[in-house]
């Protein structure tokens, strides 16, 4: 079966591509800019001796997730299982955020979602078999000050993942979300010291998570005995929102 990842070539989408690749999927690498990274992700996942290619595309541009998935079909077949991984952050307080930092972030954490959704979901109707995993964020249950664009896309990306859950229920698809909290990757290391002290001290497992620990959550939803468990928000965070 073969697996999409978007945004996999750093951080969370590529421990999730390395875990699907492990577990015998073909997984084709989505990558937007990174693309040295993407090929060694490649040459480390086809060492599980599953199939994998890379695949350049901004999913946040209707036409290149359109361009995206029409390439992965000719080349390697029809995705059955989908993580909508690709995300940003541009953050800054409400009265400071420019009106391009909102649509980047909506476009690129949100938007993103729907069109590779919408590309995806026809093959597994026809099949009717499919796992959609969306990457939320706990910032999209509680909000964030300084993250309204950030917690809007990650809000919003929940409610998509349950309206698509309800809408393709009975054709064997799910769609769940996983909201992470505080992972140790290159969108958390610009953090300041004592932020990240902060955060820390918010987590009752008491260490900051990482990139693997999302990605065994993806596991879950996309096995087969997962079935029953649709429109779901898992938050992967050591503790730290608990509601
Ligand atoms: P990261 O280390 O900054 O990696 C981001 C990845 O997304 C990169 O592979 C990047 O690809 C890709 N990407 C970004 N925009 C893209 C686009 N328009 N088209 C295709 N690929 C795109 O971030 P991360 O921490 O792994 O985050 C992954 C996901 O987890 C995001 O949705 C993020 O919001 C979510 N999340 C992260 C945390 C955390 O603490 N790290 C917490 C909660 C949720 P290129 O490098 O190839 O451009």
């Amino acid at each position: 079966m073969l697996a999409l990842v978007t945004g996999a070539s750093r951080g969370i989408g590529r421990a999730i591509a390395l875990e699907l690749g492990r577990s015998g999927y073909d997984v084709a690498v989505n990558y937007n800019r990174s693309e040295s990274e993407a090929l060694s992700l490649c040459d480390e996942i086809k060492t599980f001796g599953v199939n994998a290619k890379i695949f350049q595309a901004d999913v946040s541009v209707q036409e290149e997730a359109s361009r995206l998935f029409s390439e992965v079909k000719s080349s390697m077949g029809a995705v059955s299982v989908l993580v909508n991984n690709a995300g940003i952050t541009r953050d800054n307080l409400l009265m400071r955020m420019k009106p391009e930092d909102w649509l980047a972030v909506i476009n690129s954490n949100l938007n993103s979602a729907f069109y590779c959704t919408r590309e995806a979901i026809r093959d597994m109707a026809k099949s009717k078999y499919g796992r959609i995993i969306n990457i939320a964020s706990v910032v999209g249950l509680t909000g964030n000050a300084g993250q309204s664009n950030y917690a809007a896309s990650k809000a919003g990306i929940i409610g998509f993942t349950k309206s698509v859950a309800r809408e393709y229920a009975s054709r064997g698809i799910t769609a769940n979300a996983i909201a992470p909290g505080f992972i140790e990757t290159s969108m958390t290391d610009i953090l300041k010291p004592e932020v990240k002290e902060n955060i820390l001290k918010s987590i009752p497992v008491g260490t900051i998570g990482r990139p693997e620990d999302v990605a065994k959550a993806v596991m879950f939803f996309v096995s087969e005995t997962s079935g029953y468990i649709t429109g779901q928000v898992l938050a992967v965070d050591g503790g730290m929102t608990m509601c």
